[in-house]
C-alpha cells in the first residue's frame, strides 16, 4: 500500500482493484460477498497510515467512469475519482465559484465526502446536492439528497458507504477573481504546508478553539523524529516520511505527541488521518 499512499507507507494488500465501471464494481462486491472478503476502497491515499502488516480482502480504487466531470449550469457531477484540484480548476474553467477551498487537498471527491474536505475557508460539504452511493444490497447505485446528509469537522454520515460520485451546487463567478483566490491559497499552502514530503497533511484534528500545531510547537516536538519519520518543522500537524519510515514509526511518534500534550494541556488530540489495516 506504499505505492497507493501519499505517506509512501504501507504493508501490502491481499489484492489491489481499479474498478473502471459500475457493472465492474457489482461483479467485485458480488465475489467478495460469496467469499466473505472485506472491500476496502481508496480515493487518493491521501489521508491513509496503513499498518505495517498490510490490508486484508480486497482494496478497490474507482477509476475509468468515476473519473468523469459533467456540468449542467452551476450544477456540477462528478464521480467518486475525481481528483479535486482537477475538479476546482474545472470549475474555475466555467467561472463556477465555490470550489477553491480544495485546491490544494490532494483527494478525490469519494474520499473528500466521506472526510468532508475542506479548510476553514470552506468544505466540501457547503458544496453537495446530492450523493451517489452504492445499495449494498442490490448492488445498484443509490441518491442520498441533502437532506439526508451530515457533515461535520472533518467527519460524515458516508463512511460505512461506497461513494460513487456527487452532484455540487457553485455559483456563478468572475474567472479573473476565482483564479486569483486560487493563485492565493495556493501560495499560502507552499508557505506554510510541507506539500512536496511524503505526508498525509494533518495527523491530528484540531481540538476546540486551538490549533494543535501550535500545541505540538509550544511542547517543543518540532522536527522530533521516530525512525524514518519526523513532525515537519514547516507546520507541526505534518509528519514526514523521509523514506523507509514505517507505520510503527509514525505511530510511536503519534503516541509521543498524545502523551506530551495531554500531560501539557490536559487535552486529548485525536487522529484526523484514518489509520487502517493490521499491524
Ligand atoms: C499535502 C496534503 C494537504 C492536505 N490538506 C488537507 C486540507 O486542507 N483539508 C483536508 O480536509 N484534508 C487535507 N488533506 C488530507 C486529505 O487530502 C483529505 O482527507 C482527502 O479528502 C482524502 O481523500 P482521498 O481520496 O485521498 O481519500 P483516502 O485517503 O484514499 O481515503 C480516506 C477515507 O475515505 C474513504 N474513501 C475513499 N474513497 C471512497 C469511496 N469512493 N467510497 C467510500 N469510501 C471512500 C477511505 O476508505 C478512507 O476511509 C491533505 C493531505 C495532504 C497530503
Amino acid at each position: 500500500m506504499s505505492r497507493h499512499t501519499t505517506f509512501h507507507i504501507g504493508g501490502p494488500a491481499d489484492a489491489y482493484l481499479e474498478v473502471e465501471t459500475e457493472a465492474e464494481l457489482a461483479k467485485v462486491c458480488r465475489f467478495a460477498r460469496r467469499r466473505r472478503l472485506p472491500v476496502f476502497f481508496i480515493g487518493w491515499g491521501s489521508n491513509l497510515l496503513v499498518r505495517d502488516g498490510g490490508l486484508r480482502g480486497i482494496v478497490a480504487r474507482l477509476r475509468g467512469e468515476f473519473d468523469a466531470v459533467r456540468f449542467d449550469g452551476v450544477r456540477v457531477f462528478a464521480g467518486a475519482g475525481v481528483r479535486l484540484p482537477a475538479l476546482v480548476s474545472a470549475c474555475a474553467r466555467r467561472g463556477l465559484a465555490g470550489a477553491e477551498p480544495l485546491i490544494g487537498v490532494p483527494g478525490t471527491v469519494g474520499g473528500a465526502l466521506v472526510m468532508n474536505a475542506g479548510t476553514r475557508e470552506g468544505e466540501i460539504g457547503d458544496l453537495v446536492k446530492s450523493v451517489r452511493v452504492l445499495d449494498r444490497k442490490s448492488l445498484k447505485g443509490a441518491l442520498l439528497k441533502r437532506r439526508s446528509l451530515r457533515f461535520g469537522y472533518r467527519s460524515s454520515n458516508l463512511d460505512k458507504r461506497v461513494i460513487l460520485g456527487a452532484e455540487l451546487e457553485l455559483k456563478p463567478g468572475s474567472k479573473v477573481d476565482i483564479l486569483e483566490r486560487i493563485k492565493n491559497l495556493q501560495q499560502r499552502r507552499l508557505q506554510t504546508q510541507p506539500v512536496h514530503t511524503f505526508n498525509v497533511g494533518s495527523i491530528f484534528k484540531n481540538p476546540s478553539g486551538r490549533f494543535v500545531a501550535r500545541l505540538i510547537e509550544e511542547a517543543g516536538l518540532k522536527g522530533a523524529r521516530c525512525g524514518g519519520a519526523s513532525i515537519s518543522r514547516k507546520h507541526a500537524n505534518f509528519f514526514e516520511n523521509h523514506g523507509g519510515a514505517t507505520a510503527r514509526d509514525v505511530l510511536d511518534l503519534v503516541r509521543l505527541v498524545r502523551g506530551r500534550i495531554r500531560r501539557r494541556y490536559g487535552v486529548e488530540l485525536e487522529p484526523e488521518m484514518r489509520i487502517v489495516g493490521e499491524a
